[in-house]
């Protein structure tokens, strides 16, 4: 059993910590919170034992009568490996608690590239060689580079060019925005999102823009990709369709934004009414000569879970990327597939699991 623990409960982290609980060759030892909040509750209610993020604050669980099981530093002494997935830039002063106890580290996509040995995604990343730490790359990072590595092994990717429309906050960030605006973000291009896929793929051309919009529920990539190949819009299709981790909307499905994403995500028994898959809508995918064309969602609540527990197996076992992804995949039931595609569900019928 690979015992894990859990350092920053929110918004990823509560994913993660539920997707390792389901794995079976996994413990997930305790999860922190910096203040016995809603969500030090919901990790007690869910059986999780709690712990304190910050030694002087222990105090106040008790003093809200919640129960903790010690300190982050009894965390890291119990553990084989440690999940971060506190905000942007925690990850970093952290490193050096993790590296005092010994305990090899999961970084998320809001650290530096160079706080981990190597950035990880299953799909994309190549043969890493015996890593102390890994960084699991962000939402849009884990989108593209899902899409891309396919199209690249299939046919070449002679330049990618994306557009990313950007939720502006995630449905609990009641402090984020726009409200009501469109805004280049960042406004120069191309963005950072670029270089930040070729910590993955670094042989793949990908230019990126940026927009934020007033939405909570996922992110949109409009992308045109000129491969060396030219494939017909069948067979482009077909090897996507192939993908996991790719969930290609039927037309039919009447599936034409984020909201009913989420809803059928929800009806169909995801927890939180996740998408742990990149959203394709199938009919946008088309190919004109060697530019491929397609919209993507995806959701940045979700798409980094699976592929945490896949970094979790990369840094501390001997199980190849497939086998992880594999158990990972049966595990929550990641492979969402409709009974409305032309060739009909493909795959396992979903089991509504929460
Ligand atoms: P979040 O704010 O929802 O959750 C972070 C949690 O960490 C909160 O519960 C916070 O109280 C806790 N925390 C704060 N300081 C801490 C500390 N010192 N020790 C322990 N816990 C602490 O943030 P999030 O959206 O889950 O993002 C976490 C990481 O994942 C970031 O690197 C982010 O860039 C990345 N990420 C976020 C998204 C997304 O869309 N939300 C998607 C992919 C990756």
């Amino acid at each position: 059993m690979i015992r894990v623990g859990l350092n920053g409960y929110g918004t990823i982290g509560k994913r993660v910590a539920d997707a390792v609980a389901a794995q079976p060759d996994m413990e997930l030892v305790g999860v922190t919170k910096t203040s016995p909040d809603y969500g030090a509750e919901t990790a007690l209610r869910r059986g999780y034992d709690l712990y304190a993020a910050i030694d002087d604050r222990a105090a106040a669980f008790e003093d809200a009568g919640l129960e903790t099981a010690g300190t982050l530093g009894n965390l890291l002494d119990a553990v084989d490996v440690i999940v971060d997935c506190t905000p942007a830039g925690i990850g970093e002063r952290n490193q050096p608690i993790y590296a005092a106890h010994d305990t090899p580290a999961i970084y998320q996509g809001g650290e530096d590239a160079a706080i981990a040995d190597a950035s990880f995604n299953a799909r994309g990343s190549g043969a890493i060689d015996d890593p102390d730490s890994l960084r699991v790359v962000s939402c849009n990072t884990t989108g593209l580079s899902r899409l891309l590595a396919p199209l690249d092994e299939a046919y070449g990717v002679e330049k990618a060019r994306v557009t990313l429309v950007r939720r502006g906050g995630d449905p609990s960030e009641t402090d984020r925005g726009p409200i009501n605006d469109v805004v280049p973000d960042p406004a120069t291009v191309p963005s950072h999102h670029g270089p930040d896929v070729n910590t993955i793929l670094p042989d793949v051309a990908v230019d990126t823009a940026a927009l934020k919009a007033p939405v909570t529920g996922m992110h949109t990539h409009s992308v045109n990709v000129t491969l060396e190949q030219e494939p017909t819009t069948v067979e482009a299709r077909e090897l996507l369709r192939a993908e996991d981790r790719l969930f290609l909307i039927p037309e039919r499905a009447g599936i034409d934004g984020a909201g009913a994403l989420k809803d059928y995500a929800a009806d169909v028994g995801r927890p939180r009414g996740d998408l742990w898959e990149n959203c394709i809508w199938e009919e946008s995918i088309s190919v004109e000569g060697r530019d491929l064309y397609l919209f993507q969602n995806v959701h940045q609540e979700a798409d980094v879970v699976p592929e945490n527990v896949d970094a979790i197996r990369a840094l501390v076992t001997d199980v190849t990327r497939e086998e992880s992804v594999a158990r990972t995949n049966e595990a929550i039931g990641v492979g969402l597939d409709s009974l409305l595609s032309d060739a009909g569900s493909a795959r396992d019928q979903i089991v509504a699991d929460d």
